[in-house]
């Protein structure tokens, strides 16, 4: 039977049809008056979404390249620095900081928990000479939120202590405000919440962290910030643009504003609560202990690999995401960030109720589906 794909990963995720015709259009070039009209407003809007009035730094690069752009720019080689390592995402930091020579206290954290308050109180503690403190506040592979706030606060009360946050999937799901969570680096990417195809990444830092320009000593080049906020300030860049992708920010920024920061977060986290409660209706469970409204990652049922799950799944249209390291197999990932809406989820619910029966898991078909509509008509 004739089959539509539909996309439920954790990026890339689908277009808005907006940001799709804004795609399909001739290139302009980059230094003429046109497209530095469309730079500055991509740049108010990004500070409206961000509720700031500081610099939001755009880079031709994956969302990886405002993570390294943010290790190379505001630390010095041997600086200490603690890491909240709870995924691959949180490896990744660990690694960008190890790459650049940075002292690491790596925070381990088992796959599908959120750091304990206390541990960091203490690791503070013992080293109060720490320069930044580096988490993902969605952690897309284990989908778990971690707590920025507080870690805003634990780093203000040090002496010189910037708090470094991945917000690649949680910009455009929650309501993230910078400056009033105490961040003072904030990192984003395209492919996830923001709704268009990758390619750019996003950088706000605070006033603090602007001090530190001046003081990095990490070799840097394309990745320099203190050159990119000069040019970008009037509405141009240091090297050619992403042009299309900035011309398609533009418009998804523009749904984003028009629906309201605070009423996205709301539906994000309806189609996050439906989506989880109608997975444990179905019997199966969740993975992570503090989930993301970004995306829930589910274990397979005993006796299922998750990845015959998955080809199951698309069997039905839709492609859901897998596990990554010792979660492959074990664990599958349905992402519900940016262009969703309540529909999608019944749908996905529904799919994934057939790809189990399929697959031989004794389940009574269409009870997830009816929690998920429950979910939905009672918050909406
Ligand atoms: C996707 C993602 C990244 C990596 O982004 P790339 O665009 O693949 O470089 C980093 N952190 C988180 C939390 C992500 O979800």
């Amino acid at each position: 039977m004739f089959i539509k794909e539909r996309l439920f990963t954790p990026g890339p995720v689908p277009l808005p049809p907006q940001v799709i015709k804004a795609l399909g259009q001739q290139i302009i070039h980059h230094r003429t008056p046109e497209f530095t009209k469309i730079f500055l407003d991509v740049r108010k809007k990004l500070q409206k979404l961000l509720k700031t009035e500081r610099d939001v730094i755009l880079l031709a690069s994956s969302g990886t390249g405002g993570m390294e752009a943010s290790v190379l720019n505001f630390f010095r080689k041997g600086d200490r620095v603690l890491i909240i390592n709870a995924g691959k995402f949180g490896q990744r930091w660990k690694e960008l900081a190890e790459t650049f020579e940075l002292k690491v206290i790596d925070y381990e954290i088992s796959w599908g928990k959120t750091y304990d308050k206390e541990k960091v109180l203490q690791i503070i503690g013992e080293f109060p000479d720490i320069k930044g403190i580096f988490v993902q506040q969605s952690e897309t592979s284990t989908t778990t939120y971690h707590d920025v706030k507080f870690l805003g606060e634990v780093s203000n009360k040090l002496e010189d202590c910037i708090l470094v946050v991945d917000g690649i999937t949680s910009v455009g799901v929650y309501e993230v405000y910078p400056e009033e969570l105490g961040i003072d680096v904030l990192i984003t990417g395209s492919q996830k919440a923001l709704m268009l195809p990758p390619g750019l990444a996003v950088v706000y830092f605070s006033e603090k962290a602007e001090k530190r320009l001046e003081k990095s000593n990490i070799p840097k080049y394309y990745f320099d910030l203190k050159k990119e906020a000069k040019k970008q300030k009037n509405g141009q860049t240091a090297y050619t643009p992403a042009i299309n992708l900035i011309i398609a920010l533009n418009e998804s920024l523009s749904l984003m504003l028009d629906e309201g920061i605070e009423n996205l977060a709301k539906r994000h986290h309806i189609l996050a609560e439906a989506t989880r409660e109608a997975v444990k209706e179905i019997g199966l469970k969740l993975l992570s202990e503090s989930p993301s409204n970004s995306a829930t990652g589910v274990y397979s049922p005993a006796g299922i690999n998750a990845d015959d799950l998955r080809k199951q799944l698309l069997k039905i249209g839709f492609r859901v995401a897998g596990g990554q390291d010792h979660l492959k197999g074990k664990i599958f990932r349905i992402a519900h960030m940016g262009y969703f809406d309540f529909n999608d989820i019944i749908q996905v619910i529904s799919g994934l109720e057939m790809a189990l029966y399929k697959i031989g898991f004794d389940i009574e078909i269409g009870k997830g589906v009816k929690k998920a509509q429950k979910i939905i008509l009672e918050n909406s």
